[in-house]
């Protein structure tokens, strides 16, 4: 197993596929290389070893420093210089990188192999003001990242140094000046009782293991918690030779994007700075350079940023962020990755690149984030990062739902409706709202609240009106009596312009000024191409005409929440349902039902109290931030299930009396990925346990009655675990070949022992489709459903020997026992059971 890939300008065994064992910088850096661009030459350890190295309580595995060795050989023969020579030496960088990226979190060294003597071999050979220029970077950066020596110590060294000679900038400081830093800055090393090792291969191992060592630093344990980063080996290891953008005026050193990441618009977009090195263009040392001057005063090397980058974003299929430095003209590659983008210029890159053939519909698509297009639907502040904004914040609650408003405050919903009806424009200032509230709460610009999360009433309820809302701001103290809130020492008194930016959470003092939402030619465009290729249904909840047309207008495409058409899983508040407490009602209900569950629980008291504390516990102050909406059945999946089953069974039993029933299941409220994944879970094993209750009462002959016999589960979204009580013969599709099972089989099973035999894949074979629910593409696969979209066609029946024979003949659209197979599809091979 390799431990170490090495890249060169033309080969690498590394690919841009490997992000997960090379890291994104690693793997692209492979990437880059192989396809000819001026790369460096260096290598990446892998993540692999990363894992390990924390499996050998924080060191380098057995063999992976040789490993590392013969690939500096081979870098250095590709260099055209050796490590450590103190005539021509070549330095490195070691470059933090994990698979995903971790801004801010992990750290690089530049120039590593300077030490007194070589440092005096490459100023003889290169001029001693770029020498000591390297070796006081070297000095800053090792001991910043190695040693953990405050940066700012070194920041106040040189900054001493420049105020004696009379100086502003760094470039500035001439061969002698920079001695006199190097100095100075080994003179706090010795301070801090820290030493900058002479030896190069020491200053390089101790890099490699500080860069691996900062994958477990508390600050980047909480950064991938906060971000939700899981199932990575740990970080890669960069080590690349070193090229120069401080060697002369004629280098340089920039970043660019292939596209404006703001706009979106196609042109070369970035910075650079002459005679500069690594981190000055983001340090703000001086202020860099749009990227177009390099085309005067860097022309060739110029000419090769357009060629390398266009190439690259073509090759990756997506914009790309580049990092670059030129040394004496010459252009090199450092990074390339995927460029972050604005929600406006997602859109239009994601359309631009569709219409440049550069990447399919589907996967232009799949570049725009849920996030970009909320960004481009709601009114915006002006000048965001502007000083005049920024003074104006008070406070930062939680962005509940985006986009600009401002109103006079307002701490009462009744006041809301009475102040709009005058024509104020209002904010709502609560400690939380509830269902009262709503009145007011539409009738407000936007609604700001003390407590509550993301998914708290006021939250859920301005959203899916497209109302500003912040949430959560836990500072804000209201005093409903007074009529007043505090927030960072300001007292906001009733009828005081607040202005709410829902995108970011932040509250503003006084009016600011706004644009409004740019409705682009490209987001039309683009909800088009999402409009072919989604298969989920939009229905609105909307109560009144104005909400309807609204939604109508937005896409929607009728309403959901009409109960004769779609059946809404319970959520309301449970308590509201069951008697009060001390009342002879709760007595009467705790009795009957302690009754029922005696022959489980043993004594009748037990279970009056166990019922008691449930009721108790069933509680809730105010429901709106509780467990409203689906949430109520992720806390009790057994509720959900429960409905579930009751409208699948209520299906078959008027399915048997030739009605042709088609339920709509509705999970209410989803708001999250997460809950729309988790409840479909349970409505999935609801209707697989319902083939259960076909066994007991549908139409499958009468022979083998009662036979429990399948319980399907899905343990995660995709794959099914199949229980069978006894062995089963399949009777899947159009006629009737099928499969003798043991007990326990997996979908995959089935998969391979069909894949085996030349026949088409079970794909489809999971709990729901079993039952021909709402998936109606794959239950095309089996003879049920499909036209008729009902399961008053499944039929269970024994055949001899114990063996099961689930046939899926068909009453009305399915397939008739014995009747012909489906024209559409070729017939299946005779039984093997
Ligand atoms: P980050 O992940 O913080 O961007 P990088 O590893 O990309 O850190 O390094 C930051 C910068 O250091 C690079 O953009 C580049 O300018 C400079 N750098 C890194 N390695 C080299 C090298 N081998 N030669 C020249 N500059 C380098
Ligand atoms: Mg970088």
């Amino acid at each position: 197993e390799r431990h170490v890939y090495v890249f060169k300008k033309g080969t690498s065994a590394g690919r841009k596929e490997m992000k997960e064992l090379l890291g994104g910088k690693g793997a692209n850096l492979c990437e880059m290389a192989r396809l000819g661009l001026n790369v460096p030459p260096g290598l990446t350890i892998t993540t692999k070893v990363c894992q390990e190295f924390y499996k050998a309580g924080g060191k380098l595995p057995d063999g992976v420093w040789e490993d590392i060795l013969a690939a500096v050989r081979e870098v250095e023969a590709a260099y055209g210089a050796k490590f450590a020579d103190p005539q021509d030496p070549l330095l490195f960088s070691v470059r933090s990188g994990a698979a995903v990226s971790m801004p801010g979190m992990m750290d690089t060294v530049l120039n590593l192999g300077l030490n007194d003597e070589v440092v005096e071999g490459l100023a003889k050979k290169r001029g001693e003001r770029f020498a000591f220029d390297c070796y006081r970077r070297l000095l800053d950066m090792f001991g910043d990242v190695v040693l953990g020596i405050e940066h700012s110590l070194f920041e106040a060294e040189i900054h001493a140094v420049k105020e004696s000679r009379g100086l502003k900038l760094d470039v500035e400081l001439t061969g002698a000046d920079l001695r006199e830093v190097v100095r100075r800055f080994k003179a706090v090393y010795q301070k801090e009782g820290k030493e900058l090792p002479s030896d190069p291969y020491e200053q390089m191992l101790l890099s490699i293991n500080a860069v691996f060592g900062s994958w477990n630093t508390p600050r980047a344990v909480k950064y991938r918690e906060i971000n939700r980063i899981r199932g990575l080996l740990g970080t890669a290891v960069n080590v690349q030779s070193m090229v120069y953008g401080n060697l002369n005026d004629n280098s340089g050193t920039g970043v660019c994007f292939t596209r404006n990441p703001a706009t979106g618009e196609k042109l070369l977009y970035g910075e650079y700075l002459p005679n500069a090195q690594g981190e000055d263009v983001v340090a703000g040392i001086r202020t860099p350079l749009d990227v177009k001057h390099m085309a005067d005063n860097f022309p060739a090397a110029y000419q090769d940023l357009v060629d390398n980058t266009t190439l690259l974003e073509r090759h990756m299929r997506d914009m790309q962020d580049c990092e670059f430095t030129v040394q004496d003209g010459v252009l090199f590659m450092l990074q390339t990755r995927n460029g972050k983008r604005t929600g406006p210029a997602a859109l239009m890159v994601a359309v631009a690149m569709e219409k440049e053939g550069m990447v399919s519909r589907a996967e232009a698509v799949l570049m725009v984030e849920p996030r970009h297009l909320d960004q481009l639907l709601h009114p915006m502040f002006q000048g965001v990062d502007k000083p005049e904004y920024k003074k104006a914040v008070l406070g930062k609650g939680l962005p509940a739902s985006p986009g600009a408003a401002m109103g006079r405050i307002v701490f009462t919903a009744d006041d809301a409706e009475k102040w709009d009806k005058e024509g104020e424009k209002v904010i709502l200032v609560r400690l939380e709202t509830s269902p009262e509230d709503v009145g007011g709460m539409h009738a407000a610009q936007g609604i700001l609240t003390a407590r509550g999360g993301m998914t708290s009433h006021a939250a859920v309820v301005a959203r899916g009106w497209g109302k500003p809302c912040v949430c959560g701001l836990d500072k804000l103290e209201v005093d409903y009596a007074a009529k007043t809130a505090t927030l960072k020492g300001q007292v906001l008194k009733e009828g005081d312009w607040l202005a709410l930016n829902g995108s970011s959470g932040e509250v503003l003092a006084g009016k600011q000024p706004v644009k409004p939402p740019v409705m682009s030619g490209n987001l039309a465009v683009f909800m088009e191409w999402v409009d072919s290729f989604r298969k989920i249904g939009v229905f609105t909840n909307a109560d009144t005409p104005a909400d309807a047309l609204v939604a109508r207008k937005n896409g929607a495409q009728g309403i959901g929440l009409v109960r004769t058409v779609t059946i809404r899983l319970l959520d309301p508040p449970l308590h509201e349902f069951l008697p009060h407490e001390g009342t002879p009602e709760l007595e009467a209900l705790c009795d009957t039902l302690a009754t029922e569950m005696k022959g489980r629980s043993g004594q009748h008291m037990n279970a009056v109290r166990i019922l008691k504390n449930k009721i108790h516990g069933l509680q809730e102050s105010n429901p709106m931030l509780g467990l409203r909406g689906c949430r109520l059945g992720i806390r009790h999946p057994d509720i959900t299930e429960m409905q579930v089953k009751a409208i699948l069974e209520a299906a078959v039993n008027v399915s048997q009396r030739g009605i042709k029933p088609f339920p709509h299941i509705m999970v209410p409220l989803v708001g999250f990925e997460e809950e729309l994944s988790h409840q479909p879970f349970w409505v999935s094993q609801a209707t697989a346990i319902l083939f259960y209750s076909f066994s007991k009462t549908a139409v499958f002959g009468g022979r083998a009655k009662g036979h429990g016999f399948l319980v399907a589960r899905l343990p995660t979204a995709h794959k099914t675990l199949i229980r069978f009580s006894a062995p089963l013969f399949l009777d899947i599709s159009y006629g009737s070949f099928g499969l003798s099972l043991g007990r326990t089989t997996t979908c995959s099973f089935f998969q391979e022992q069909l894949l085996a035999k030349g026949k088409r894949t079970l794909r489809g074979l999971d709990a729901s489709v079993l039952c021909g629910w709402s998936l109606q593409e794959r239950a095309d696969f089996l003879t049920m459903n499909c036209a008729g979209g009902m399961v008053d066609t499944v039929g269970v029946s024994s055949v001899s020997g114990g063996i099961f024979d689930l046939s899926f003949a068909g009453k009305r659209g399915g397939r008739q026992p014995g009747a012909a197979p489906h024209p559409r599809r070729e017939a299946p091979p005779a039984p093997c059971g």
